[in-house]
Protein backbone atom coordinates (compact mmCIF):
# COMPACT_ATOMS: atom_id res chain seq x y z
CA UNK A 1 0.00 0.00 0.00
CA UNK A 2 1.00 3.76 -0.96
CA UNK A 3 2.54 5.52 2.12
CA UNK A 4 0.44 7.95 3.70
CA UNK A 5 2.25 11.61 3.47
CA UNK A 6 1.93 13.84 6.44
CA UNK A 7 0.10 17.03 4.60
CA UNK A 8 1.08 19.68 7.36
CA UNK A 9 -0.40 23.31 7.51
CA UNK A 10 1.43 26.45 8.81
CA UNK A 11 -0.83 29.21 9.98
CA UNK A 12 -0.28 32.08 11.61
CA UNK A 13 -0.90 36.05 11.36
CA UNK A 14 0.96 37.70 9.07
CA UNK A 15 4.89 38.42 9.94
CA UNK A 16 5.18 36.31 12.89
CA UNK A 17 7.84 34.23 11.01
CA UNK A 18 5.14 31.05 9.20
CA UNK A 19 7.64 31.11 6.27
CA UNK A 20 11.16 31.45 8.48
CA UNK A 21 10.03 29.01 10.58
CA UNK A 22 8.88 26.74 7.68
CA UNK A 23 11.78 26.98 5.72
CA UNK A 24 14.28 25.98 8.50
CA UNK A 25 12.33 23.25 10.17
CA UNK A 26 11.68 21.31 6.27
CA UNK A 27 15.94 22.10 6.00
CA UNK A 28 15.84 20.19 9.28
CA UNK A 29 13.85 17.41 7.99
CA UNK A 30 15.61 17.05 5.00
CA UNK A 31 18.72 17.45 6.58
CA UNK A 32 17.57 13.92 8.40
CA UNK A 33 17.03 12.62 5.42
CA UNK A 34 13.05 13.43 4.62
CA UNK A 35 11.74 14.02 1.19
CA UNK A 36 9.66 17.26 0.97
CA UNK A 37 7.45 19.51 -0.73
CA UNK A 38 7.08 23.16 0.31
CA UNK A 39 4.01 24.75 -1.24
CA UNK A 40 3.74 28.53 -0.54
CA UNK A 41 -0.29 29.82 0.24
CA UNK A 42 0.64 33.60 0.77
CA UNK A 43 0.10 35.99 -1.90
CA UNK A 44 3.25 37.74 -1.10
CA UNK A 45 4.81 34.37 -2.41
CA UNK A 46 7.86 34.89 0.08
CA UNK A 47 7.66 31.05 1.22
CA UNK A 48 10.47 29.46 -0.23
CA UNK A 49 13.14 32.03 -1.31
CA UNK A 50 15.39 31.21 1.87
CA UNK A 51 15.46 27.02 0.64
CA UNK A 52 16.28 28.20 -3.31
CA UNK A 53 18.60 31.25 -2.68
CA UNK A 54 16.32 33.51 -4.65
CA UNK A 55 14.58 36.63 -4.67
CA UNK A 56 11.36 35.27 -5.14
CA UNK A 57 10.19 32.24 -7.65
CA UNK A 58 7.70 33.29 -10.04
CA UNK A 59 3.71 31.68 -8.74
CA UNK A 60 1.85 29.48 -10.30
CA UNK A 61 -0.88 32.41 -11.23
CA UNK A 62 1.77 34.40 -13.33
CA UNK A 63 2.86 31.12 -15.17
CA UNK A 64 -0.58 29.93 -16.20
CA UNK A 65 -0.59 33.58 -17.33
CA UNK A 66 2.58 33.56 -19.40
CA UNK A 67 2.88 29.62 -20.07
CA UNK A 68 -0.95 29.05 -20.09
CA UNK A 69 -2.55 25.55 -19.57
CA UNK A 70 0.59 23.58 -21.54
CA UNK A 71 2.26 23.85 -18.45
CA UNK A 72 4.32 21.23 -16.70
CA UNK A 73 5.57 20.51 -12.93
CA UNK A 74 8.59 21.74 -14.07
CA UNK A 75 7.38 25.14 -15.18
CA UNK A 76 6.06 25.80 -11.10
CA UNK A 77 7.91 23.64 -9.11
CA UNK A 78 11.68 24.13 -8.48
CA UNK A 79 13.94 22.09 -6.10
CA UNK A 80 15.66 23.53 -3.00
CA UNK A 81 17.99 23.04 -0.03
CA UNK A 82 18.15 19.12 0.61
CA UNK A 83 16.36 18.49 -2.38
CA UNK A 84 12.99 20.25 -1.31
CA UNK A 85 10.38 21.04 -3.54
CA UNK A 86 9.34 24.55 -3.71
CA UNK A 87 6.05 25.75 -5.48
CA UNK A 88 4.72 29.55 -4.63
CA UNK A 89 0.76 30.14 -5.65
CA UNK A 90 0.63 33.47 -5.96
CA UNK A 91 -2.73 35.64 -5.49
CA UNK A 92 -4.06 37.96 -7.28
CA UNK A 93 -3.48 42.06 -6.94
CA UNK A 94 -4.33 43.28 -3.51
CA UNK A 95 -8.24 43.80 -3.53
CA UNK A 96 -8.44 42.08 -6.32
CA UNK A 97 -10.81 38.55 -6.67
CA UNK A 98 -10.13 35.78 -4.23
CA UNK A 99 -6.80 36.49 -2.55
CA UNK A 100 -7.43 32.14 -1.96
CA UNK A 101 -7.45 31.65 -5.98
CA UNK A 102 -3.99 31.06 -6.06
CA UNK A 103 -3.91 27.84 -3.48
CA UNK A 104 -6.97 26.32 -5.04
CA UNK A 105 -5.37 26.52 -8.74
CA UNK A 106 -2.12 25.16 -7.62
CA UNK A 107 -3.33 22.16 -5.56
CA UNK A 108 -5.57 21.32 -8.68
CA UNK A 109 -2.82 21.78 -10.64
CA UNK A 110 -0.10 20.10 -8.12
CA UNK A 111 -2.64 16.94 -7.97
CA UNK A 112 -3.13 16.93 -12.18
CA UNK A 113 1.02 16.83 -12.90
CA UNK A 114 1.57 14.48 -10.13
CA UNK A 115 3.33 16.42 -7.92
CA UNK A 116 1.96 14.22 -4.67
CA UNK A 117 4.57 11.54 -5.08
CA UNK A 118 5.10 8.40 -2.90
CA UNK A 119 8.24 9.52 -2.49
CA UNK A 120 7.47 12.30 -0.42
CA UNK A 121 7.57 12.37 3.42
CA UNK A 122 5.96 15.65 4.20
CA UNK A 123 4.06 18.61 2.16
CA UNK A 124 4.47 21.67 4.29
CA UNK A 125 1.82 24.43 3.04
CA UNK A 126 3.16 28.31 4.47
CA UNK A 127 -0.94 29.90 4.73
CA UNK A 128 -1.92 33.47 5.91
CA UNK A 129 -4.16 33.13 8.49
CA UNK A 130 -5.33 35.83 9.85
CA UNK A 131 -8.68 34.78 8.40
CA UNK A 132 -9.56 31.20 7.85
CA UNK A 133 -11.77 31.65 5.28
CA UNK A 134 -12.83 30.59 2.11
CA UNK A 135 -9.68 30.04 -0.54
CA UNK A 136 -7.05 29.59 2.91
CA UNK A 137 -8.86 27.57 4.26
CA UNK A 138 -8.16 25.04 1.06
CA UNK A 139 -4.87 22.95 2.58
CA UNK A 140 -7.57 22.07 5.34
CA UNK A 141 -10.72 21.87 3.54
CA UNK A 142 -11.77 18.09 2.73
CA UNK A 143 -8.94 17.38 4.66
CA UNK A 144 -6.31 17.78 2.11
CA UNK A 145 -3.54 19.14 5.03
CA UNK A 146 -5.12 16.94 8.27
CA UNK A 147 -2.36 18.49 9.93
CA UNK A 148 -2.59 21.86 11.41
CA UNK A 149 0.39 24.13 13.93
CA UNK A 150 -0.01 27.86 14.31
CA UNK A 151 2.59 29.83 14.89
CA UNK A 152 2.41 32.72 17.58
CA UNK A 153 4.06 34.70 20.67
CA UNK A 154 3.32 36.13 23.19
CA UNK A 155 1.63 39.81 21.57
CA UNK A 156 -1.86 40.02 21.86
CA UNK A 157 -2.33 40.48 18.21
CA UNK A 158 -0.95 37.11 17.84
CA UNK A 159 -3.30 34.87 20.33
CA UNK A 160 -6.08 36.56 18.93
CA UNK A 161 -5.19 35.36 15.26
CA UNK A 162 -4.16 31.84 16.83
CA UNK A 163 -7.55 31.84 18.82
CA UNK A 164 -9.34 32.79 15.12
CA UNK A 165 -7.46 30.32 13.37
CA UNK A 166 -8.61 27.50 16.08
CA UNK A 167 -11.97 28.54 15.61
CA UNK A 168 -11.30 28.05 11.35
CA UNK A 169 -9.92 24.20 12.34
CA UNK A 170 -12.50 23.32 14.83
CA UNK A 171 -15.32 24.14 12.04
CA UNK A 172 -13.55 21.84 9.40
CA UNK A 173 -12.56 18.94 11.96
CA UNK A 174 -16.02 18.38 12.54
CA UNK A 175 -16.01 17.14 9.00
CA UNK A 176 -13.50 16.31 7.98
CA UNK A 177 -10.19 14.40 9.84
CA UNK A 178 -8.22 17.30 10.64
CA UNK A 179 -6.72 17.89 13.66
CA UNK A 180 -4.33 20.39 15.32
CA UNK A 181 -0.62 19.67 16.84
CA UNK A 182 0.48 21.98 18.60
CA UNK A 183 1.02 26.08 19.02
CA UNK A 184 4.94 26.27 17.93
CA UNK A 185 5.84 30.08 19.57
CA UNK A 186 8.20 32.42 17.28
CA UNK A 187 9.27 34.28 20.55
CA UNK A 188 9.17 38.36 20.63
CA UNK A 189 11.00 38.46 24.04
CA UNK A 190 7.55 39.11 25.94
CA UNK A 191 8.04 38.64 29.72
CA UNK A 192 7.02 35.34 30.88
CA UNK A 193 6.11 34.04 26.98
CA UNK A 194 6.69 30.51 27.37
CA UNK A 195 4.36 30.08 29.93
CA UNK A 196 1.74 32.33 28.33
CA UNK A 197 1.98 30.46 25.26
CA UNK A 198 1.55 27.31 27.63
CA UNK A 199 -1.60 28.77 29.00
CA UNK A 200 -3.04 29.29 25.76
CA UNK A 201 -2.62 26.27 24.28
CA UNK A 202 -3.55 24.18 27.27
CA UNK A 203 -7.29 26.31 27.20
CA UNK A 204 -7.40 25.26 23.50
CA UNK A 205 -7.11 21.83 23.97
CA UNK A 206 -3.54 21.60 22.61
CA UNK A 207 -0.10 21.74 23.58
CA UNK A 208 3.21 23.87 23.39
CA UNK A 209 4.92 21.28 20.88
CA UNK A 210 7.90 24.09 20.81
CA UNK A 211 9.79 27.42 21.86
CA UNK A 212 11.64 29.13 19.39
CA UNK A 213 13.87 31.63 20.56
CA UNK A 214 14.47 35.07 18.57
CA UNK A 215 17.56 35.40 17.94
CA UNK A 216 19.37 37.75 14.65
CA UNK A 217 21.43 35.00 12.96
CA UNK A 218 18.04 34.75 11.74
CA UNK A 219 18.04 37.79 9.92
CA UNK A 220 21.53 37.78 8.67
CA UNK A 221 20.61 34.11 7.00
CA UNK A 222 17.98 36.13 5.25
CA UNK A 223 19.87 38.40 3.88
CA UNK A 224 22.12 35.55 2.55
CA UNK A 225 18.83 34.50 1.11
CA UNK A 226 19.63 30.97 3.35
CA UNK A 227 17.77 29.18 6.20
CA UNK A 228 19.69 29.53 9.72
CA UNK A 229 20.50 25.54 8.60
CA UNK A 230 22.05 26.71 5.73
CA UNK A 231 23.81 29.72 6.31
CA UNK A 232 24.93 28.89 10.21
CA UNK A 233 24.61 25.00 10.78
CA UNK A 234 26.56 25.28 13.80
CA UNK A 235 25.03 28.00 15.27
CA UNK A 236 22.46 27.42 18.40
CA UNK A 237 19.70 28.85 16.48
CA UNK A 238 20.02 25.92 13.90
CA UNK A 239 19.96 23.53 16.73
CA UNK A 240 16.34 24.96 17.82
CA UNK A 241 14.95 24.43 14.16
CA UNK A 242 16.47 20.68 14.33
CA UNK A 243 14.65 19.94 17.48
CA UNK A 244 11.30 21.49 16.66
CA UNK A 245 11.66 19.59 13.02
CA UNK A 246 12.05 16.56 15.44
CA UNK A 247 9.61 17.63 17.72
CA UNK A 248 6.76 17.41 14.43
CA UNK A 249 8.48 14.00 13.20
CA UNK A 250 7.71 12.66 16.51
CA UNK A 251 4.41 14.18 17.11
CA UNK A 252 1.59 12.20 18.15
CA UNK A 253 -0.41 14.69 19.76
CA UNK A 254 -3.79 15.36 17.74
CA UNK A 255 -6.63 17.43 18.90
CA UNK A 256 -10.04 19.09 17.43
CA UNK A 257 -9.21 22.80 19.05
CA UNK A 258 -11.83 24.00 21.38
CA UNK A 259 -11.36 28.36 20.46
CA UNK A 260 -11.90 30.68 23.59
CA UNK A 261 -15.24 32.98 23.75
CA UNK A 262 -13.56 36.28 23.59
CA UNK A 263 -13.86 36.63 27.27
CA UNK A 264 -11.74 34.10 28.14
CA UNK A 265 -8.87 34.98 26.14
CA UNK A 266 -9.04 38.55 27.41
CA UNK A 267 -8.99 37.09 30.91
CA UNK A 268 -5.55 35.26 30.06
CA UNK A 269 -4.21 38.32 28.22
CA UNK A 270 -4.74 40.27 31.57
CA UNK A 271 -3.56 37.74 33.76
CA UNK A 272 -0.13 38.05 31.88
CA UNK A 273 -0.69 41.65 31.88
CA UNK A 274 -1.28 42.00 28.58
CA UNK A 275 -4.54 43.76 28.48
CA UNK A 276 -4.96 46.91 31.20
CA UNK A 277 -7.82 46.01 33.36
CA UNK A 278 -11.30 47.47 31.90
CA UNK A 279 -11.71 50.08 35.00
CA UNK A 280 -7.87 51.53 34.15
CA UNK A 281 -9.36 51.76 30.52
CA UNK A 282 -11.72 53.63 32.01
CA UNK A 283 -10.04 55.65 34.31
CA UNK A 284 -9.34 59.65 33.26
P1 LIG B 1 5.31 35.40 7.95
O1 LIG B 1 5.65 34.37 6.95
O2 LIG B 1 4.50 34.86 9.09
O3 LIG B 1 4.63 36.61 7.36
P2 LIG B 1 8.15 35.78 8.11
O4 LIG B 1 8.59 34.37 8.23
O5 LIG B 1 8.30 36.44 6.79
O6 LIG B 1 6.65 35.93 8.62
O7 LIG B 1 8.94 36.56 9.24
C1 LIG B 1 8.88 37.97 9.38
C2 LIG B 1 10.25 38.50 9.81
O8 LIG B 1 10.58 38.02 11.11
C3 LIG B 1 11.36 38.02 8.88
O9 LIG B 1 12.03 39.13 8.38
C4 LIG B 1 12.26 37.16 9.74
O10 LIG B 1 13.61 37.42 9.49
C5 LIG B 1 11.90 37.55 11.16
N1 LIG B 1 11.97 36.39 12.08
C6 LIG B 1 11.19 35.29 12.05
N2 LIG B 1 11.51 34.44 13.04
C7 LIG B 1 12.53 34.99 13.72
C8 LIG B 1 13.32 34.61 14.87
N3 LIG B 1 13.09 33.47 15.52
N4 LIG B 1 14.29 35.44 15.28
C9 LIG B 1 14.51 36.61 14.65
N5 LIG B 1 13.81 37.03 13.57
C10 LIG B 1 12.84 36.25 13.11
MG1 LIG C 1 5.23 34.33 4.91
Amino acid sequence: MAKEIRQIAIYGKGGIGKSTTTQNLTAGLAESGKKIMVVGCDPKADSTRLLLGTLAQRTVLDTLRTVGDELELSNIMRTGYGDIKCVESGGPEPGVGCAGRGIITSIGLLERLGAYTDELDYVFYDVLGDVVCGGFAMPIREGKAKEIYIVASGEMMALYAANNIAKGIAKYAQKGGVRLGGIICNSRNVDRERELLEAFAKELGTRLIYFVPRNNVVQRAEINRKTVIEYAPEDKQANEYRSLAAAIDGNTNFTVPKPMKQERLEEILLEFGLLDSIEDDYRI
